[in-house]
């Protein structure tokens, strides 16, 4: 790996983020706060992150021309979306400071890549199996054994891409549903409940942590988030010390999300990793004493790290769909945090937006 400066990008200069929706949106506020501009790159016409930021270029990721000219105007570029193909990552690269890096990157995209990655690093995973067809599945399924959950390895979220695995299930239909060529089966976790933590990374290899939040999914998409997780102290310095580890072997800096189920032995397994700021961090907006938005403006632009203290006991929801028409009912709260998204359609599962209520640090 290519030595990563260690001066700062100092706030006036332009910070160039792919992907732009409410994460970028949210990156570009906190950036504007520290007096950095911010250029997205989007395919999306009217994309969350666009209008609260300095410039736009609205293009296909693969598209290389805009890509050039995109890294050419900035400073230094970082992502909110990972599944951009790996030479528009490359050219970016040649061009311009790229953070976090490309193999932090090709590492999330792929929960293959993923899960082998961890278990070589000693991180425990559920159990897993590759699968390439319907007769494969089967065999994963004779290995794996059921409960199970099938899944994409590529480009699946929030349950897109998901099939659970039962001794009824019919297995060819269970592989065309899931609806890619390459699938993995994983061991169902009856886990206890499910925990993430955020770390930042400097280029120093400092490494600050938010503490483990409670996150609990309703259909799949991330419903409320909890702070604190109300776990142990001995579990809770376990899966700092787990995201620490992660963060350093991909050598990343940024943020890293990284979630956890914890199983009914008080164990951890890691469910999955993003090299970005994550839905289960929007509490640290109102209930932390540095947002993990500006903590990624922090990390990347070499910047010193924030306080990670919790300052309030903070629940996080988010507002899904028609969730959002609350939103009137939501601002004459005295506790309640709204932040909005700016996003035009209510469709049903699309995020628009999430409120932090805060309630007294216990
Ligand atoms: P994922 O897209 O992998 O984050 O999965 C979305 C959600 O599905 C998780 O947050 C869990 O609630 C559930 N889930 C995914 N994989 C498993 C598993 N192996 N065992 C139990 N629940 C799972």
């Amino acid at each position: 790996m290519t030595a990563e400066p260690l001066n700062s990008i100092p706030s006036g200069s332009t910070i160039g983020i792919i992907g732009g929706g409410q994460l970028g949106r949210m990156t570009a506020i906190a950036a504007a706060n520290l007096g950095y501009h911010c250029h997205i790159f989007c395919p999306e016409e009217r994309c969350p992150a666009s209008k609260v930021s300095a410039e736009f270029t609205q293009a296909e990721y693969t598209d290389h021309e805009a890509l050039a000219r995109f890294a050419d105007s900035v400073d230094v570029v970082t992502f909110e979306f990972e599944n951009i193909p790996h030479e528009s990552v490359q050219l970016l690269t040649e061009h311009v400071l790229v953070r976090p890096n490309w193999d932090a990157l090709k590492i999330s995209q792929d929960r293959l890549i993923e899960k082998d990655f961890l278990n070589q690093n000693g991180i425990s995973t559920a159990s897993y199996k590759r699968a390439t067809s319907a007769e494969d599945l089967k065999t994963a399924v004779a290995e794996i054994g059921t409960p199970s959950v099938l899944k994409t390895v590529r480009l699946g979220y929030d349950g897109k891409g998901q099939v659970k695995v039962t001794e009824d299930t019919n297995l060819d239909e269970a592989w065309s549903t899931m609806g890619s060529e390459l699938g993995v089966l994983e061991g169902f976790v009856p886990f206890e409940r499910e925990i993430s933590v955020i770390v930042a990374r400097a280029p120093s290899g400092e490494c600050r942590a938010f503490e483990p939040v409670h996150n609990v999914h309703t259909n799949h998409i991330l419903d409320t988030t909890t702070a604190p997780a109300g776990i142990s102290p001995q579990l809770r310095d376990k899966a700092i010390a787990m995201a620490e580890q992660v963060a350093t072997a991909l050598d990343i800096i940024g943020l890293l999300a990284v979630e956890m189920f914890v199983t009914n032995e008080d164990d951890l397994l890691v469910n999955e990793i993003a090299p970005r700021p994550h839905n289960s961090g929007h509490w640290t907006m109102d209930g932390c004493a540095t947002s993990q938005f500006e903590q990624f403006v922090r990390a990347i632009c070499g910047l010193p790290l924030g306080s990670t203290e919790r300052l309030h006991n903070t629940v996080m929801t988010n507002l899904i769909g028609d969730d959002v028409n609350d939103w009137e009912e939501i601002l004459t709260e005295p506790n309640a945090h709204l932040h909005l998204y700016g996003k035009r359609e209510a469709r049903t599962g699309r995020k628009m937006g999430h409120v932090n209520r805060l309630f007294p640090k216990t």
